[in-house]
Order: structure tokens, then sequence, then C-alpha cells
């Protein structure tokens, strides 16, 4: 329909339908996917691809052996990868004209001449005037102050100026206008192709190079392409064929076929990924075997006798989940959110009893010391005369006390194991693991889910607990082989919390004001950046910096210890070194100047363990009123009388930083009060923290990140180990995105293992492309 003209195909047409049918005919191996879909002799699957498609650069007409490196610098190899290089942008050449024709102020484009051109510098800067032929006269093309264009025009070029003209007679000048090079056998008829496309480039290759290449290769190449939709599928959901869309993509006759093409991948890329999630989830419903972890009213009752309070409707509800999944032969595989201070412990607690109480053991992981130490007591506080047994796993343990644990373990005497990470270091032996929590890291992948051994032939149920609000988008994406529990109230009684970014002349007044509440009871943190100004803080600096751009989804860093990555940018890291307060600097001057008399201490992640734990009981006993510290605190820590935050640089923190941080006080029954004081030194920086002044809900926050700062590859594919994005974009395609994902479950509700011929196409697809990624993540 779109397609461009293509009267002749080219000779190799004729070799490729023998040929064609020759991949043709050795057929790849019918797979039984519902045994098992993702194993990994699947891995070596080909698509069968047509010679001509898989003819590789070099070989192709026309194609100097400087060019094709070009490609495969950019990373293509084959014809086939050149038709699915898309454009990364498109030049607007819709309101063509003739010189003649062209109107004052409006986008238009006009072809012409390079006639002559010159750069100089004025007193206003340099300037770069470009006069360019057209018919019969010149428009004269300017740039003030764009140093970088001043790379030599090719005199007597064709090319075409893309800008908003205005008349000055004898010429039309425009300013900052595009330049479009054209080659002198181009003809670009912006009646056909009034998007120019713009490809990402290499050094050495140009536009027209890849405009050309494409181009040439689509009359012969695009017919070839395999459509992996039947054809009734894609008219039920308006998509155009892979033979419209590729062309239409590259070079769209109109803005609406542009968006139709666009739409086509994008929705393609996305139920492929769907596909393969809710192929997991059939996998894993059909392969795992997991304990049935029954709960009956008496020990329901026993569970609920040890919680000082009476859960919530939002604890309730998520716990019908967590029981109904533990219940079944299939390992549970839930992501639990809930903002910070909504009680998921207890929802942990209940269901590592319920672990228990069928014979088996549990274990609950966090991400940092600081915070496992503080469940470690919790659990021990509510457990208290009961007969769990519980066992401390850290990574400093003493050798002989390391190695009782690790017996009691094997041996099953210890039943609920608490922990950092260590655990799935791969030493632990379990007698029978029945279930694994893991709090505040939603990061916790796959892969690692894949590490924990049982030692059993059964595999534990999973619940990853967050607080970190993942916009839904995301959750049914990089998250999507797992189900969704959302707590979404707090505990009666929790305290607003008030924020207010203070001005640097408010300093002394906020100060004032944390003396009143800390002498009427209250207790507080004041979180810094940085631990002190010395060689090894330009590292943290670095971290810091990144830590700024972290986004949301990110997981907290491990509590302020150093990363391993080489410090390269030194002169930056220097600068923003200076500027940091340090953890030290700020104590000081508190302990001396406006908090004097009370009870101030400092605490970071380099301290030891002993020294860490110490000061947390003071902090919670009151023994410490104000404890100055880096993000040691950032995660989990909960001290109800905690009521006061101040944050030091907010703008070296993300926004979930600061949702972490903020969620650390207004716990008990107490309002809580929080101030950052920041000197944010971009527009994003700004807005972030005005958001964050405005919104308290963790969810709207996060919504609001991912607006701000796009999606980008802010939560990390690669993390994931998933394949980036290719075309679709989380949040302007989210609408596509809960298309294609309602599709390809109910396709995989229809056809489970994707078994029917017209489904053989996207079924090998799927498994080229996610089929070895999604494996490594099998369970046991
Ligand atoms: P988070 O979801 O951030 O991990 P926690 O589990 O630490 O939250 O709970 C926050 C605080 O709320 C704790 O002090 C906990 O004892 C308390 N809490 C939890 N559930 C309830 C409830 N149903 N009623 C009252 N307080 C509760
Ligand atoms: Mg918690």
């Amino acid at each position: 329909m779109f397609f461009p003209a293509h009267n002749r195909l080219p000779l190799e047409r004729n070799a490729y339908v023998i040929l064609h049918t020759e991949v043709r005919s050795e057929r790849v191996r019918q797979a039984d996917l519902t045994k098992c879909p993702f194993s990994s002799r699947f891995q070596s699957i080909r698509m069968t691809v047509p010679e001509p498609l898989r003819t590789p650069i070099p070989q192709l007409p026309g194609m100097t052996p400087l060019r094709a490196e070009q490609f495969r610098r950019l990373g293509l190899f084959r014809a086939r990868d050149l038709l699915f290089y898309f454009p990364r942008d498109y030049e607007d050449l819709t309101d063509r004209r003739d010189l003649k024709d062209l109107e004052a102020g409006k986008l238009q484009s006009v072809q012409g001449t390079i006639d002559r051109w010159t750069s100089r510098t004025t007193r206003r800067g340099p300037l770069t005037t470009l006069f360019v032929h057209c018919g019969d006269g010149y428009v004269k093309a300017q740039w003030f102050n764009m140093p970088f264009v001043t790379k030599p025009f090719e005199v007597g070029r064709r090319v075409l100026v893309t800008g908003k003209p205005k008349d000055d007679p004898p010429y039309w000048i425009m300013n900052h206008p595009t330049v479009t090079y054209l080659a002198d056998d181009e003809e670009i008829d912006t009646a056909l192709e009034p998007f120019l496309p713009i490809y990402g480039l290499t050094e050495g290759l140009t536009q027209y190079h890849v405009r050309r290449t494409i181009k040439g290769l689509l009359p012969g190449h695009v017919p070839l392409l395999d459509e992996v939709f039947p054809r009734p599928f894609l008219e039920d959901h308006r998509l155009l064929t892979i033979h419209e869309a590729v062309p239409a993509i590259h070079f769209p006759p109109d803005r609406t076929v542009l968006e139709y093409a666009r739409r086509r991948f994008v929705y393609q890329e996305l139920f492929i990924l769907q596909l393969a999630l809710a192929m997991r989830r059939l996998q894993h419903r059909t392969h795992f075997r997991a304990t049935p972890l029954k709960s009956t009213p008496a020990i329901d009752q026993r569970a609920r006798r040890l919680f000082p309070f009476t859960l919530t409707a939002a604890q309730e509800k998520v716990i019908g989940e967590i029981t109904a999944d533990m219940e079944r032969p299939i390992p549970m595989n839930r992501l639990l959110q809930g903002d910070v201070g909504s009680g998921k412990t207890v929802v942990a607690l209940y269901a590592m009893l319920l672990a228990v109480a069928n014979g088996c053991q549990a274990v609950l992981m966090a991400p940092t010391e600081v915070l496992a130490r503080q469940h470690l007591r919790t659990l021990e506080r509510m457990l208290e005369g009961s007969r769990v047994k519980i066992a401390p796993f850290f990574g400093g343990q003493r050798p002989a006390e390391r190695s009782a644990v690790l017996q009691s373990i094997a041996a099953g005497e210890s039943q609920v194991i608490v922990g950092t990470q260590a655990i799935i270091a791969g030493e632990v032996a379990f007698h029978q693991l029945g279930l694994v929590v893991i709090d505040e890291q939603h990061k916790f992948g796959v892969r690692q889910r894949a590490a924990l051994k049982t030692g059993g032939k059964f595999d534990p149920h999973y619940l990853v607990m967050t607080a970190t609000p993942i916009p839904r988008s995301v959750t049914m994406t990089l998250f999507g082989d797992l189900d969704v529990s959302i707590m979404d109230a707090m505990p009666p009684g929790r305290q607003k919390v008030k924020t207010y970014i203070p001005r640097p002349d408010q300093r002394d007044d906020w100060w004032k004001f944390v003396r009143r509440k800390i002498e009427a009871g209250r207790h507080g943190y004041v979180v810094v950046p940085l631990v002190e100004e010395s060689e090894h803080s330009l590292i943290a600096a670095e971290q810091w910096n990144r830590g700024s751009s972290r986004s949301l989804a990110d997981p907290p860093l491990p509590a302020d210890s150093p990363t391993p990555r080489p410090v390269a940018a030194r002169s930056n890291l220097q600068r923003s070194a200076v500027d940091v307060r340090s953890l030290r600097d700020v104590f000081e001057s508190l302990r001396d100047g406006p908090l004097r008399g009370l009870r101030l201490e400092m605490m970071h992640g380099r301290m030891s363990t002993e020294e860490k734990e110490r000061i947390m009981l003071d902090f919670r006993s009151g023994e410490i009123q104000v404890l100055v510290a880096t993000t040691v605190i950032e995660v989990g820590v909960d001290v109800p009388n905690a009521a006061l935050l101040t944050v030091e640089n907010g703008e070296r923190f993300g926004l979930a930083q600061l949702h972490q941080l903020r969620g650390r006080i207004g716990r008990g029954k107490h309002p809580g009060f929080c101030a950052i004081f920041a000197n944010p030194t971009t527009e994003e920086a700004a807005k972030r923290l005005r958001a964050f002044e405005r919104l308290t809900d963790g969810f709207k926050l996060a919504e609001k990140d991912f607006e701000l700062r796009g999606s980008g590859d802010l939560f990390g594919t690669a993390q994931h180990g998933m394949p980036p994005m290719r075309i679709a974009d989380l949040i302007r395609d989210r609408d596509i995105l809960v298309e294609a994902r309602a599709d390809a479950t109910a396709l995989v509700r229809d056809d489970p293992g994707l078994a029917r011929p017209e489904h053989e196409k996207l079924r090998r697809q799927m498994l080229a492309r996610y089929g070895g990624v999604l494996a490594l993540g099998d369970v046991g």
C-alpha cells in the first residue's frame, strides 16, 4: 500500500524463490513447548530467513568496504539488519516550497545548491552564513553563536534547507535552519516522502548513505520478509503488515501512516515480550513444584496472637493473596508493593509462620545489615515465647559462629533464617526451605532467585517486598513474571509528615524548631551525603552524583559503601566534593551550634557492625536524640519516636531516596517534620524537589519521576537481564502495552505453548528474543 514504486524486482528475486523453498523445507524441529518451553536446546533455534535478507552487508551491490565497516560499527551486519534499522527521528518536509512560494514564519523546506558560505567572529560571537541558490533567488541561512556549525560546507552541493524564513529582500533569511545534503542524483519527492528519516550515525557515515542504502534495499527485500502475525490477527488489531510497515517507517508518506507503522512495531515488540512472560508464567505453573503450605484456623490464630495490633484491611487482603498462593503446589512468585511504613514486615512474618507451621524453613533477606539486624530484633521480639527458632546469617560472622549456624540450618533446627544476601552466596544448605522473603529489593531478579538452591526437590515460594513504587507499566514488563500485590493503605494513626524546602536564610529557624521538638521528647535524623572530605570522599561523591540521577525504581545503594567503579572525571568530582558538607562538619557544627547540649551521634557505613548496632539501639531507646548519618538509615529503619528529618544537599538524592528517607519519620504517634536543604542546579532537580514537597504518596511520586525523566534506561533493562526495548517507550506507549499484554495473555490461554501452526512464527520470534534470557531464570 505504501510501498515505494518498484516495477522491477532485482534478479536475486528468482534465486530467492528457490533458496527460500529450500530453507523452508528443512523444517525446524517441532518443539513440544508445553513440556519445557525454555530449555536451552531452543536457544539454538534459528529463524528461517531467506538468503537475500541474510546477505552480508559487504556483499550488497555498490557497497564499499569502508561503508560496510561503518555499518558494522552500528551493529548492522546483514541486509535484514538494515531494514530494521529504524530512524530515530524525521525531518518534517511536509511543507516543501519553491522559493517564490515561501511564507514568512512557517516551517518550510526549500531545495537549492550551496553557493558560498562564510564563518567569522562578530561582536555578538561567531556567525556562520550560508547562501543557497534556489532557482531565481537565494536563501541566506545563518547561525549565531553556534561554533560547531563551522565545518566547511561543500560549495556546489544540493541541499534541502528547512526552517522558518524571514523576508529580507533580496533574500529569504533562515535563522538556524537544518541543512540536508542531497546526493546529485537524489530526488526527494516531498509529495511522496514528506518525512525525511534521520538515522543514528557513526563517524564517516552520512544520513544520505544510510538513506540511500536502505531505500535501495526496500523493493527487493521487503517482500521477502516473513509476517509473524496471522492475517486475521493483523486485521483484528488494526496492524499494518510487515510489508507495509517497514517501508512506511523509513519513508512515511504522511504522519498517520508513520504513526501506524510505528504502532505496528511497538505493538510487536511489546506483544512478543508479553508472550514470553505469559509463557514463563505458564511454564512456572506447569514445571515447578513447591511444598503446599496450608493454613488452618489454628495456624492463623496462633500467628495473629503474636501481633500487638489488628491488621489493616490492606494487610488482610495481601495476606489472603499470599495464603492462597502458598497453599498451592506451585511456587508463589509475588511482588508486594507497599509504601514505606505500610506494614510489610508483619505480612512477611505471617507468611514465614505459615511455612514454619508446615514444617518448612523460611528465609528473610534484607539489602543492608542494619536492616537485617532490625528485622532480627523485630522477629525475636514478636516470637518471644513461641518455639520458633531464629538464626541470623550475616557476612561478618565469626567462623565458629557461622559454622554453628550453618549446621543448625542444614539440620532443620533453625526455622527462620534472617540475614543479608550472604544467604544466597551458595554456602547455605537448607533442610527444607519453604519460603524466601526478600525485603526492599525489587531488583532481586529472576537470576538471583535462580541462585538460591533449596536442597530439596521442591522450589520455595517467593515473596519480594518493596516500598519502591514501580509504575504499573514497568511491573507489567520487567516484573511481568511476578504476581503483584499492592498494599495501598497505612496502619491507623499513621502520622502526617510535613515537608519543607527552606531557603538558606531559614536555617536558624529550622534548627530552633528541631531543638524545641527534641526537648519535647522527639528524635531526629540529619542525613548528609558524604563521609568526609578526603580522597575517599571523591568516590563517594561520584556515587552521590549517580545517586541523584537514580530513579525511584532503583534499589537503595548498599548503604554508603564506596563504589568499586573507577573514578573517571576527577576534576568534576573534586568540585562536587568541595561543595558537599561532610558528615563530620555537619555533626560538629550542630553539636557546637544550634543543637548544643543535646545528645548527638554520628553514623556511617564504614563503621563496624557492632558500632552501628549499638548506635541504633541507643537511638531507639532515646539515649541518642539526634543521629547525624549517611544513608545507612535509608531503607526500612523503624524507630517510632523519630519525628524529625533534616536532609543536607538534597539535590544529590533521587526522589526514591528522599521518599525512603522521609519514610523513617512519622512512624509512631507523633507527626513528622522534614526539611530538605538543597541547591538544585538544574530545572529538573528543582522540579523534583517541588514535587517532593507537594506529594507524599509514593506511587504518585514515582509516576512524577517517571514523567520528569522519561523512561529511557531508568529501569535498567540490562540489570534485569532483559534485552532493551528497541522502539517501545513505556510512557508514551502505555496504552499499546496494556493492549499487547491482554492480547498475549489471551493467546497463551487459548493456545498454550503456541503450538498451532499459525502461531509458530510468533513462538519462534519470542524464543529467539527471550528464550535464553528467561531460561536463565529457571528456578530449580
Ligand atoms: P514497611 O512496610 O515500611 O516495612 P513496617 O513493617 O516497618 O513497614 O511497619 C511500620 C510500622 O507500623 C512498624 O512499627 C509496625 O510495627 C507498625 N504496624 C504494622 N502493621 C500495623 C498495624 N496493622 N497496626 C498498627 N501498626 C502497625
Ligand atoms: Mg520494611
